[in-house]
């Protein structure tokens, strides 16, 4: 396994790929990655695997400095898992001193996590492009987790006409139901036994959906009564909205819906989603 930290020696690396896929991340792994990872090599033969905590996409106030990183851990997994490449540039070597180029997204970056976010996926969508150019994959791999980052990605991928195809890997979970995130590890104990409260949201809205239900508020709110539940989690935000625009769903039409949310548990902030399709 090759560890890339200069953007020069990715270069020279590439060519000794035919078909390479590319699963970015911010290291500090878990099986949701090594899923991703999984969905690359089946589909790619060979990948790549950058580890980057992309300053950009932090806000000044968020956890960019006391974001979890264990890199020798992240190698030994990606080892194990048969990775060909893993790049992990330092940050001056993605944003060299004077650098002033962003990809800016508007209207679907401007909802959800654009709105407590603002600025992130400007952030997002910028390392993405750069990460696109640099390791130069036919195939990038992302995880339905982080639901609107999926529909940035793909829209700048095409709008860019980036000649590459951009794959959506479902959402990996613990046990009891909660996402697998780096930032898990952020939950006191009592915090932890709570959060498994996004997943039993989501589902209460699945079961009233696959029970007719196209009202939208109306499963917002199936959704909100599950969270209320819960008094360690404060929600930021549920949303039921169109997949594609993000728009906010009234009557939830042929395109089905995507069903996100953000609760607090103390500092910690986490995100979940389900997609609703007939
Ligand atoms: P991150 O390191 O958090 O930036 O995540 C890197 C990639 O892994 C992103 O495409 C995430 O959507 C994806 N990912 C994170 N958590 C999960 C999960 N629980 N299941 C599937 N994919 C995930």
């Amino acid at each position: 396994m090759d560890v890339i930290e200069s953007i020069a020696a990715m270069r020279r690396a590439r060519p000794r790929f035919a078909t390479l896929g590319l699963v970015p991340t911010m290291g500090y792994l878990h099986q949701g990655h090594l899923s991703l990872v999984q969905a690359a090599q089946q589909a790619c033969g060979h990948v790549a695997v950058s580890i980057f905590v992309n300053p950009t996409q932090f806000l000044p106030h968020e956890d960019f400095n006391r974001y979890p990183r264990d890199p020798e851990r992240d190698l030994r997994l990606l080892r194990e898992q048969g990775v060909d490449v893993v790049f992990m540039p330092p940050v001056a070597e993605i944003y060299p001193p004077g650098f002033s180029t962003y990809v800016d997204m508007a209207g679907v970056t401007e909802r959800l996590e654009g709105v407590a976010r603002p600025g992130h996926f400007r952030g997002v969508a910028t390392v993405v492009c750069k990460l696109f150019n640099i390791v130069q994959p036919d195939k990038a791999f992302f995880g339905q987790k982080d639901a609107q980052q999926c529909v940035v990605v793909r829209k700048m991928a095409r709008e860019l006409n980036m000649p590459l195809e951009v794959v959506i890997a479902p959402t990996v979970r613990e046990a009891d139901g909660l996402a697998m995130s780096s930032r898990n590890v952020y939950l006191s104990p009592d915090e932890r036994r709570a959060a498994p409260v996004l997943h039993r949201a989501l589902q209460a809205t699945k079961r009233a959906f696959d029970s007719g239900e196209r009202h939208g508020p109306t499963l917002r709110h199936t959704a909100e009564t599950v969270l209320a539940t819960e008094s360690l989690g404060q929600p930021e935000y549920v949303s039921v909205a169109d997949p594609l625009t993000l728009e906010e769903a009234d009557q939830i039409g042929p395109d089905g819906a995507l069903v996100s949310m953000a609760v607090r548990f103390g500092k910690t902030r986490l995100i979940d989603n389900i997609l609703l399709e007939d």
